[in-house]
């Protein structure tokens, strides 16, 4: 895959700490924001008492998924989570009907869970920084489409939606696509579209997006791709090999800076790679 030479490079593997100073904070956009009050993060209530009780509560799955959503909540913002909008798309997502009823209890773990077909699910985390990253960085030019690579069992899409007037999710393992819409029934997501076909193939074709958030890894990223980002338009992904980061690239707003892509590498991160052609 060809280098991406026009990117200014900057490296920041710190925890997502944008505040009133950092000039980044300022790169908001205008949609998918306030749903929650800008400090309720800091008001997750913890009740440690409580939500064990509720966990063993086996005639009542509904309440213990709730309480261990929220201790998952809470151990996000104990992480540096910190965007408003990210924790309440997660706070609106049952992570337990993503995964295989033996890993249930696991559902809101800390933790990569396998989904099958040799793929895992993120971990909360990961899912938590990539679309904190891309709001934080957006710009207020930007629409309303973003595009995620890698649907895998549908959760981070489902928690795209959230956040995004429009998702559109592209999986390669005709599998797990029919898994993510099986998985996906019952949340009634209409602003969310899953695709079977080769990810950069389909964005190739299908551009611009506001938005892209790879769920698997690239070596390099394709110049290709990024030429499907919209100006001021945000890219997410796992780059590099053997050491892989999450790497954010900003198209600039407006010409000739829309031609120039800005580049910033973070946390390590372990993701499956991409791999060309659908799988049937
Ligand atoms: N976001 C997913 C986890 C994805 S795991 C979730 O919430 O469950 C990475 C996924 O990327 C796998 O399902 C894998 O099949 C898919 N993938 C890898 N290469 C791809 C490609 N070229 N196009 C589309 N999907 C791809």
């Amino acid at each position: 895959m060809a280098r991406v030479p026009p990117l200014n490079r900057r490296s920041n593997p710190g925890k997502d700490t944008a505040g009133p100073d950092d000039p980044l904070s300022r790169l908001q956009p205008r949609w998918g924001r306030s749903v929650l009050k800008a400090d309720s993060a800091a008001t997750v209530k913890r009740r440690p008492d409580l939500e064990r009780a509720l966990v063993d509560n086996s005639k009542n799955p509904g309440l213990a998924s709730d309480a261990m959503r929220q201790r998952m909540l809470g151990r996000l913002t104990e992480q540096g989570i910190s965007d408003a909008s990210v924790l309440d798309a997660i706070a609106k997502v049952p992570r337990h009907v993503f995964v295989d009823d033996a890993l249930a209890s696991r559902a809101y773990e800390d933790t990569a869970l396998p989904i099958g077909f040799q793929q895992t699910l993120s971990q909360p985390y990961i899912v938590a920084r990539s679309l904190s990253l891309a709001l934080r960085l957006g710009s207020s030019l930007a629409g309303g489409l973003a595009l995620e690579i890698g649907t895998g069992c549908g959760y981070q899409a489902a928690v795209m939606s959230h956040l995004f007037p429009t998702t559109v999710s592209v999986e390669r393992i005709e599998g797990l696509h029919t898994l993510a819409r099986r998985n996906l029934a019952d949340l009634a997501r209409p602003n969310l579209h899953l695709v079977l076909a080769d990810g950069l193939e389909w964005a190739a074709l299908n551009g611009p997006f506001d938005w892209i958030i790879l769920a698997a890894g690239l070596t390099d990223i394709p110049q290709g791709l990024l030429r499907q980002l919209r100006y001021g338009g945000v890219l997410v992904a796992p780059v590099g090999w053997p050491e892989q980061r999450l790497v954010a690239v900003r198209r600039g707003d407006t010409e000739p800076q829309a031609s120039e892509f800005e580049r910033e590498d973070f946390d390590l991160v372990q993701f499956v790679p991409i791999v060309k052609g659908v799988q049937r």
